[in-house]
């Protein structure tokens, strides 16, 4: 069975159980007269990761979710406005900000493009009327289908908010993703951005563990937030020494899992059958594979794949989503096109 649900099905490298087993420990959730945790290998993952951002600080979390959670309980007030789009995942998928416990926020909606960029032209109205304290961004954009903001588009955003005193906050769950896309590392990516997002558990590899990423200000924050939220570990060296190395062979990998979902893509695409792709949108490692001419819903086109030996999810009612990681390899991504290919051209009369 060949599982394209998504970039969390990844499994840890043999470099990452060994330096699990050599991982110096102590208690991160014990903050030393720096007011840092006492887990060595805790306090080396977030130098890095504010190094490889070029950011002051970082802070190490369990969860991606976690990580948005906090970062946008650092960056306000209970009540407060916060400027975001009814697709972004920290909207249509975690929530938890947004209902009275523990968050409290309110969701001001931005439009924004079919690949997930906000709209330009509305975008400083936008902030002023609903005096918003922080702006929320994705990118890559999960549900767009992986797309990318270039470093000019989320400068531009950035500029436009903090003339009019907002933060930006960066879902960059995949940031490194579109790193690799665009060409460009992830600290100029977001030189501009207050605060990132980065989870070390979907592309890159690691088995748990998200970083944030931010003025030393706004960690210190932000890690009183994740102790009020449970987020504080113990000897999380054990996990963040798997996170260590996913920051060094991470970015490698998710290049290649891009190109991979190209390759899926191309063929789809020229087979010219019932399965559509769009191929604008096809630029990271997640694809929406449209199924309208199949005639039959999302549910059914996947159930049909299950038994072919592809596993995807339903993403709306006429689309699936399909994604690479470590686990997809040339053989995965050739099996897949014949399956994908054979599976679409037999709806041809
Ligand atoms: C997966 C994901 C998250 C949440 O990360 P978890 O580690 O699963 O909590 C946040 N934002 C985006 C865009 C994601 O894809």
């Amino acid at each position: 069975m060949i599982d394209f649900r998504s970039d969390t099905l990844t499994s840890p490298s043999k470099s990452m159980l060994n330096a699990i087993v050599k991982a110096k420990v102590g208690d991160d959730g014990r903050a030393g007269t720096d007011g840092r945790g006492e887990d060595a290998t805790v306090n080396e993952l977030e130098d890095a990761g504010a190094r490889i951002f070029g950011k002051e600080t970082a802070l190490f979390v369990p969860s991606g979710t976690m990580g948005n959670l906090v970062s946008l309980m650092s960056h306000t007030d209970y009540g407060d406005n916060i400027g975001v789009n009814e697709k972004l995942h920290v909207y249509r998928s975690e929530k938890g900000v947004f209902v009275s416990r523990p968050g409290g926020l309110k969701a001001e909606f931005y439009k924004s493009d079919e690949f997930g960029k906000p709209d330009m032209e509305e975008l400083e109205k936008f902030v002023r009327e609903k005096s918003v304290k922080l702006l929320c961004i994705e990118n890559t954009h999960n549900f767009a289908g992986g797309t990318c903001m270039t470093k000019e588009e989320i400068d531009e955003i950035c500029d436009i908010c903090h003339e009019n005193g907002v933060s930006v906050h960066l879902d960059g769950a995949r940031i490194f993703n579109a790193s690799a896309y665009l060409g460009i590392d992830v600290g100029k990516l977001c030189s501009k951005i207050d605060s990132v997002m980065s989870c070390l558990s979907k592309g890159l590899g690691a088995p748990v563990g998200s970083l944030i990423l931010g003025s030393s200000d706004f960690i210190r924050e932000a890690r009183r937030n994740r102790k009020l939220v449970g987020g504080g570990m113990r000897q999380a060296g054990v996990i963040a020494a798997a996170g260590l190395v996913a920051l060094e062979e991470g970015p490698k990998q998710v290049a290649e899992d891009n190109k991979n979902a190209r390759k899926i893509a191309d063929a789809i695409i020229s087979e010219q059958g019932a399965l559509k792709i769009d191929h604008r949108l096809v630029q990271t490692n997640i694809l929406r594979v449209d199924i309208a001419d199949t005639g039959f819903d999302s549910q059914k086109v996947c159930a049909d794949l299950l038994p072919m030996g592809i596993k995807v999810s339903p993403l709306t009612e006429t689309s699936f989503r399909l994604v690479t990681y470590n686990g997809i390899g040339d053989a995965e991504v050739d099996k897949a096109i014949e399956i994908l290919t054979g599976y679409s051209g037999s709806f041809k009369k």
